[in-house]
């Protein structure tokens, strides 16, 4: 369960980072680990789904982002770093908790992680929704979406963000538009 304070603070953290790293939509997610000091590496074949393998690396990243190959699916590959983002941010402590940053380990996620089975599931794929689908251009896409019977082309909307239907439709229940 994620409170609707907790919502919030991860809403501004998403909102905030975006906006310093002026990213427009659909968000460039590669640009945002490479602004942050971070690098994307793509595996198949491993036990879980994504992880974060924190740095200093060797080759002056300071985080890792472990994902399946973007040519997979690349919107999932898009949520999956989005997540994993939320992840550096909420749970290592990333850049505002250098004490939390300075101890924690890697963040490994199950292959389940995408259920939100956990409180910090839920918050990393809150803070993933928020990072690539900002509220102002999420209305916007959506008024732009609406079709002469008066109903919302939620496909889209999808393609604004370049996000699967499904993460699109996510975001307009929290937002309660749908
Ligand atoms: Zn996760």
């Amino acid at each position: 369960m994620v409170t609707l304070i907790a919502r919030r603070k991860i809403a501004a953290l998403a909102d905030g980072i975006r906006s310093q790293l002026e990213l427009g939509v659909p968000v460039d997610v590669e640009a945002a680990v490479a602004s942050l000091g971070g690098r994307i590496t793509e595996e198949d074949g491993f036990a879980f789904a994504a992880c974060v393998v924190k740095g200093p690396h060797a080759d002056g990243s300071d985080f890792h982002i472990v994902v399946r190959p973007k040519a997979q699916h690349p919107q999932r590959f898009r949520f999956s770093v989005a997540h994993e983002l939320g992840h550096l941010f909420l749970h290592m402590g990333y850049l505002i908790r250098p004490e939390a940053w300075a101890r924690c380990g890697d963040y490994r996620d199950s292959v389940r992680f995408r259920s939100g089975y956990t409180a910090e599931e839920l918050a990393a794929n809150e803070f993933a929704g928020v990072f690539l689908m900002p509220e102002t251009e999420f209305c916007a896409a959506l008024d732009d979406a609406v079709t002469d019977e008066g109903l919302i082309n939620i496909n889209k909307v999808a393609a604004v963000f370049d996000v699967s239907v499904s993460a699109a439709e996510y975001r307009g229940r929290r937002l309660g538009i749908f």
